[in-house]
């Protein structure tokens, strides 16, 4: 007899709680078995769960303590992280089906963010501004409340780190509703956090579908914040319930992000960039380079080798140090990367490698070959986000003109710009319009760099002083040591308003 797949229950009050009437399959995309149910939590349970958090908020036990405890908090939480990567590794891997080296990677990073935040709770400082007369007045930040943060399905951990150690850094109570296609790496921080010495009741976890879980989670008008990592449609579903409840969001979206190569960068270099920035996670990141802009005098010397480069690519097991190209996350996924390829070669476009689905060593998987279709810089390919391996190959022949298509879409998240020209670099950085851009480089992340795009790819941003200072509300106040409050006696001359 096989083992009973395990349940993983919320993570609610300091406890997994008894598993939902209903429940969600988590699979392992490499092979579509199932590795664990999730809880499918009803509206009764998130209004239950919302009421405890802003009761946990409003009785303090981590909304007033010092600073210094919540960097002990958050800097044990880390060590504790690193000391177990291992584990999360493997599940990462097991339920993205993205390779393990990028997970083992990725994941050694995460407990910086932890790290990060920690310090910045540690040594943010108010303000006092210069005031007229004898009147000090202190600005302090305090923390907005009882905050949710919906996350996706890429980067399950890495996504979920950061906004948690950003809100607990500033006092708040988290409640994060991880993605349901990825939420096992995020249920397993509510025992981790409260090992760290973490309050019961201040982080917690719940399951669900979006439309459903989420919406509901959402539309509370008791939350402080929403931060939402995902796509435009979830955000405009989001947006104007917590618009009417007067309730803010950040929102972390889609993107376009383009590859601009010029001519003076060395061929094989280029083509080393362009893998990276395309082929990363299957293509499933936010600023996946899915739009390769080319210099005509590099252009075909680049793509004949880029063919050869993608052609090589070891897609496979993911669990395998070897494997390169992991799967994408669902058939839903595997079917839009198809539909997007079916489109493109309808419009024209020229498909140079891959284009299908594959299975992987069990005849099983959502794997998608590693795709180049050249494209026109207006077509459906070239404007709307895959978030998979399909990438569109543009040729360009002037700076003006990459500069003119790196714009061109809705989109403005990240871009990268090659070039040996050191006058170059600045000149296009300054006139590409996203809210990151690389010089020489491709999705570099830290923690202290605040990332978030503009337009279509959202506002707000993860990261660095403002995201801190996004999970608080600023308090102004003013202490009077000198000003009579004689207005309405008479006699007085010069008393003051204002
Ligand atoms: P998604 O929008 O489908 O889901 C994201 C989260 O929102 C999930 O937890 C989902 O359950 C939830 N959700 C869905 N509908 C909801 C609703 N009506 N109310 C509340 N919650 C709801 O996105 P995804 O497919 O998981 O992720 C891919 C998208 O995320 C892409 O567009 C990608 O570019 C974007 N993304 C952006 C960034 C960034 O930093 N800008 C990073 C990673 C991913």
């Amino acid at each position: 007899m096989s083992n009973p797949i395990p349940h993983v229950s919320n993570w609610i009050n300091g406890a997994y709680t008894t598993a939902t009437a209903q429940t969600i399959p988590v699979l392992n995309p490499a092979t579509e078995t199932p590795i664990a149910t999730i809880d499918s939590t009803p509206p009764e349970t998130v209004h239950q769960i919302i009421s405890d958090s802003v009761r946990t908020f409003h009785d303090g036990p981590w909304s007033q303590t010092e600073a210094s405890d919540r960097f002990a908090v958050l800097s044990t939480a880390a060590r504790l992280l690193r000391a177990r990567l291992p584990e999360f590794i493997t599940l990462e891997t097991r339920q993205t089906g993205r390779p393990i080296r990028e997970m083992q990677t990725q994941l050694a990073r995460v407990p910086e963010w932890l790290e990060y935040f920690a310090s910045l709770a540690r040594v943010h400082e108010g303000r006092v501004t210069p005031f007229h007369g004898p009147v000090v007045n202190t600005l302090t930040r305090l923390p907005v409340g009882v905050v949710a943060q919906i996350t996706p399905y890429n980067h399950p951990l890495l996504i979920a780190t950061k906004k948690i150690a950003a809100a607990l850094a500033a006092g708040n109570v988290v409640i994060v509703k991880p993605s349901e296609l990825g939420p096992l790496s995020v249920l397993q921080l509510g025992p981790l956090f409260q090992e760290a010495g973490l309050p019961d009741g201040v982080l917690q976890i719940v399951c669900g579908y979006g439309s459903e879980t989420g919406r509901v989670l959402c539309a509370s008008p008791l939350l402080g914040k929403i931060d939402l990592t995902g796509g435009l449609a979830t955000y405009r579903a989001i947006a104007p319930v917590a618009a009417g409840n007067m309730v803010p969001v950040t929102a972390e979206l889609g993107g376009k992000a383009p590859v601009c190569l010029f001519a003076s960068v060395e061929v094989e270099r280029a083509v080393q960039a362009a893998l990276f920035a395309g082929f990363i996670a299957s293509g499933q990141t936010c600023v996946t380079g899915s739009r390769l802009l080319v210099h005509g005098g590099i252009y075909e010397q680049f793509r004949d080798l880029l063919v050869k480069r993608v052609g090589a690519l070891r897609m496979g097991d993911p669990m395998d140090l070897n494997t390169q190209i992991g799967t994408v996350i669902s058939r839903a996924a595997v079917e839009r990367c198809e539909g997007f390829v079916d489109r493109a070669v309808q419009e024209g476009g020229r498909l140079l490698c891959g284009g299908r689905s594959m299975t992987g060593p069990g005849g099983k998987g959502f794997f998608f070959q590693p795709t180049i279709i050249e494209a026109a810089s207006d077509s459906y390919l070239a404007c709307h986000e895959v978030f998979g391996p399909v990438l569109a190959l543009i040729r360009c022949e002037s700076e003006e003109q990459i500069v003119s298509v790196a714009n061109s879409t809705p989109f403005a998240l990240g871009a990268s710009v090659w070039t040996n020209d050191f006058t170059q670099a600045h000149r296009v950085a300054a006139q590409i319009d996203a809210g990151i851009v690389w010089i020489n480089g491709h999705h570099l992340n830290d923690p202290s760099s605040p990332w978030g795009g503009f337009k279509e790819s959202g506002m707000g941003k993860e990261n660095g002083l403002e995201a801190y200072e996004s999970y608080t509300k600023v308090k102004s106040t003013l202490i009077n040591y000198g000003v009579a409050p004689t207005w309405f006696d008479d006699g007085v001359t010069n008393a003051r308003y204002g």
